[in-house]
């Protein structure tokens, strides 16, 4: 029979064969992890080493004691160390000793040099080497030691110092350039070059641009807003006209060309100025005398038109005058003898006038002239030609008429002038003479037998038409 404590000791062998299995298999899985864990790291290692190994940077690392754990082949290519000196794990006093050493390199700068790879900051080194540039950087590792990465900076060097270069050109440049030249960082507008020309231009030194807003060059502060525009938009612009102001306050216009660039590593604007005031200037004294020219030529014009109406015109009342009723008189009785055409004349003058003038005052008198006109004109033909005699006094010429056609036309003229008041001067009339032309006489002697037979219209009355009695037997000698 199993003893009463079998039971127990039983269940307890079995508890701890369980506790055993179970431990078991925690030290399996953790085992397992580990060695995922390993092999992740050795994984993470390889990866690491064929970096360091294959970085275009040289690499070195040291443990805390400061000697070398780890290097690159680069380091030794740089450096030209050998492998087998770099894998000794030699201390890092050793490595710049020989450095020294071997470069033939002053001892202070050993020295200074032992004393910053103990250093507890970060720090970047640069030195050249067989006429290459390196840059070094130096980390400090947290647990101690650091890591320092060498870098061939020969290519960059070379670049910059070109660059240094084709910009000290440009400079240069800009300076000798025979026309005004002003760079401006894009950024705030402020002048960092300008030439002896912009100086000059400006009247200011060049201690007073430089680093200037270039506003402080502008007459108005617009325009400077309308050039930034204009560049940031086309990336240049050429020719804009603007107006600058001197130092002394003094404005003058200048012709601005502009375009984006590089300069000293900012985004800048470069500008040349050209002061075109003078061609301002010379714009503006034409634009004037162009004008006054214009007036010169206005007022000739009228002069003109005023002396040939003058000439042939009475001024008072429009009609032609003495001069012009001789001219076309004369050419009218040569065509009448030419062609034995009869013409005539209607010689009239308005009665009692000096009463006008003395009652209504003289400007109503030259109102009153200048209504007989107007109604005389009124009535003749295009061909008829009526001039102011002399003061009150009028001429018709009338061409192709004998002696009756022009009495009549006398006797409408007269009823035209007694039928209706004037303006401001009641009932007006006039006394005709009438007379055609003979064939023979002058223009004045017909004129004047006209005269005549107006003294008779006078004399018995006024108011009336009277005509030369010699005329029926002229006329008929006209009509034969
Ligand atoms: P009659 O009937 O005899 O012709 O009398 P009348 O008063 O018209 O003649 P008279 O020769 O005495 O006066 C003519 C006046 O006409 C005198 C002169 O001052 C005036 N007269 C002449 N020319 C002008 C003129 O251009 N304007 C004005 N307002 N008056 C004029
Ligand atoms: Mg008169
Ligand atoms: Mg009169």
């Amino acid at each position: 029979m199993t003893p009463a404590y079998t039971l127990p000791v039983a269940m307890l062998a079995g508890s701890a064969g369980l506790a055993v299995a179970v431990l078991a298999l925690w030290f399996c899985l953790q085992n397992r992890r580990l060695r995922h864990e390993v092999a992740a790291l050795r994984a993470d290692r390889l990866v690491m080493e064929s970096t360091i190994d294959n970085m275009a940077e040289a690499l070195i690392v040291t443990d805390p004691e400061l000697r070398l754990s780890r290097f690159n082949q680069r380091f030794a290519d740089v450096t030209g160390f050998d492998v087998a000196f770099l894998g000794s794990r030699p201390h890092i006093d050793e490595v710049l000793r020989r450095w020294v050493g071997e470069n033939a390199l002053a001892e202070a700068l050993l020295e200074r040099s032992i004393h910053r790879a103990r250093s507890r900051e970060p720090f970047h080194h640069t030195f050249t080497h067989h006429g290459r540039s390196f840059e070094g950087k130096h980390v400090p590792l947290p647990g101690g030691g650091f890591v320092r990465t060498i870098s061939d900076v020969t290519e960059r060097h070379q670049t910059d110092a070109l660059l240094r270069a084709s910009e000290a050109r440009l400079r240069r440049l800009l300076e000798l350039a025979p026309v005004a030249i002003i760079v401006i960082a894009r950024a705030d507008a402020r002048i960092l070059l300008a030439n002896r020309r912009a100086q000059e231009l400006a009247g200011r030194s060049e201690a007073q641009m430089l680093h200037a807003h270039l506003h402080s060059l502008y007459s108005d502060e617009a325009e400077l807003v309308r050039l930034r525009q204009a560049v940031e938009r086309d990336g240049e612009v050429s020719a804009m006209e603007t107006r600058f102001r001197r130092d002394g306050g003094e404005d003058y216009w200048a012709l601005i060309s502009a375009v984006q660039g590089e300069f000293g590593g900012q985004d800048v604007y470069i500008a040349a100025v050209a002061d075109i005031t003078a061609r301002k200037l010379m714009e503006k004294r034409l634009e004037e005398a162009h004008a006054g020219l214009e007036a010169v030529n206005q007022r000739l014009r009228e002069a003109n038109a005023e002396l040939a109406e003058a000439a042939s015109t009475d001024q008072l009342t429009g009609l032609a005058n003495r001069r012009h009723m001789e001219a076309a008189a004369a050419r009218e009785l040569t065509r009448a003898v030419r062609y034995r055409h009869p013409v005539s004349v209607v010689l009239f003058d308005v009665d009692w006038f000096k009463l006008v003038n003395d009652r209504l005052g003289h400007e109503t008198g030259d109102r009153v002239l200048r209504e007989v006109a107007a109604r005389v004109l009124g009535q003749l033909r295009a061909s008829d030609i009526v001039a102011r005699w002399g003061g009150e006094e009028f001429l018709v010429l009338v061409p192709e008429a004998g002696i009756l056609e022009a009495i009549a036309l006398a006797e409408k003229l007269r009823r035209i002038l007694s039928e209706g008041p004037f303006e401001g001067a009641g009932r007006q009339s006039a006394s005709f003479g009438v007379a055609q032309f003979d064939g023979r006489e002058t223009f004045s002697g017909l004129v004047g037998r006209a005269d005549c037979a107006l003294y008779r219209a006078k004399a018995d009355g006024r108011n009336r038409v009277k005509w030369d009695l010699t005329i029926e037997q002229d006329r008929v000698q006209v009509d034969d």
